[in-house]
């Protein structure tokens, strides 16, 4: 356990967590929404601090990051609990669990997960996923400082539902965002997760601004967030706010937790692929059995330039600087052969 960040006291031992836009109110003795930041004798700490559910080396593309370092290998971590309440969380039995209930969970110190990325062949560093590495932030920091002293990148992947001011501190390092924008109504938000739209709309202006590498995904729900003309406008607002050489990735839902709708329908996938591609450069298709959407072309000479097949991943036309080794398109700004 350790001290947390981001908590004011209040009167008869009562603390106001201000990480991420909840604002807990936390009595003695009680956790926040996350499950795993608890008031003790009017203090807040970190419950999963140094507790991890899962370890694994996963390919970058599993992420999901298609443009940065693609082919690459990447130390994912994550622990349990979650600030959102996703009533179709695809990672339900690490977010919707407190330390005590996770039976798996061991304990490393930073130390031991820097050595770990060190040691791993053809790895570029550390990603903070699984569960949401908000809500255990202290870790996060204080394994991605020592992380960034060894020369790895961090990776976070996120539902981006966070205080501008802790974001801003965990910017200074990392190194590229994962980030869900799993709708664009404040009603989806509210009756579906539990949270809201608009400080995720912020974080992701936020990170954008300071010119972090950040990819979206949308995954899309039938009947619950499949509206074509709100996925117009999430579109608009991507193109318009964050850049049209946002990388969105479109993914397929499957049933899951508490959410018993059938599975998104491919050609429903295809045609929101369709009208993304009218406006962004990169846009791809996750979770599908078809392999369409899963390449990169140049937007230039329209060269395949990077094929993939599951996590399989191929270099084809890049050269040493990554652009399109065909006609010189500027395409990856981050990119080892
Ligand atoms: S991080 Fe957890 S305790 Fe803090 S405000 Fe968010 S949900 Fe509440």
């Amino acid at each position: 356990m350790k001290k947390a960040a981001f908590f004011e006291k209040l009167g008869q031992k009562k603390v106001r967590c201000n990480l991420c836009p909840h604002h807990c109110l936390i009595g003695d003795g009680k956790s926040g929404i996350c499950l795993v930041r608890k008031n003790i004798g009017g203090d807040l700490f970190s419950e999963n601090y140094e507790k991890l559910s899962a370890i694994s080396t996963d390919p970058i593309e599993k992420k999901p990051l298609y443009h940065f370092y693609p082919g690459k290998k990447i130390l994912s971590i994550g622990s349990v609990g979650c600030n959102l309440k996703c009533k179709f969380c695809q990672n339900y039995e690490i977010s919707q669990v407190t330390v005590d209930e996770f039976a798996f969970l061991k304990s490393y110190t930073s130390e031991e997960i820097v050595q770990m990325a060190l040691e791993k062949a053809e790895n570029i560093g550390l990603a903070y996923t699984y569960n949401e590495p908000i809500i255990w932030y202290e870790f996060v920091l204080e394994t991605a400082r020592l992380a960034h002293q060894h020369g790895l990148k961090n990776v976070f992947v996120s539902n981006g539902f966070i205080n501008p001011d802790p974001l801003n501190i965990l910017i200074g390092f990392m190194d590229a965002f994962s980030i869900d924008l799993k709708g664009f109504t404040e009603d989806f938000y509210k009756n579906l997760t539990s949270s809201g739209l608009a400080p995720v709309l912020k974080s992701i202006k936020q990170i954008k601004k300071a010119d972090k590498h950040i990819e979206l995904t949308n995954l899309v729900i039938p009947g619950l967030n499949d509206d074509e003309e709100k996925f117009i406008e999430m579109i608009d607002w991507i193109a318009e706010e964050i850049g049209e050489d946002t990388v969105l990735h479109i993914s397929r839902y499957f049933p899951m937790f508490k959410i018993k709708n059938l599975p998104t329908p491919e050609s429903k996938l295809e045609s929101l692929y369709e009208i993304a591609r009218r406006k962004l450069t990169y846009v791809y298709l996750g979770n599908m059995k078809t392999l369409e959407g899963q390449n990169t072309l140049c937007p230039n000479c329209n060269a395949q330039l990077i094929s993939r097949s599951g996590y399989i991943t191929k270099i084809e036309q890049i050269d040493k600087s990554g652009n399109c080794a065909h006609c010189g398109q500027q395409i990856l700004k981050y990119y080892s052969s």
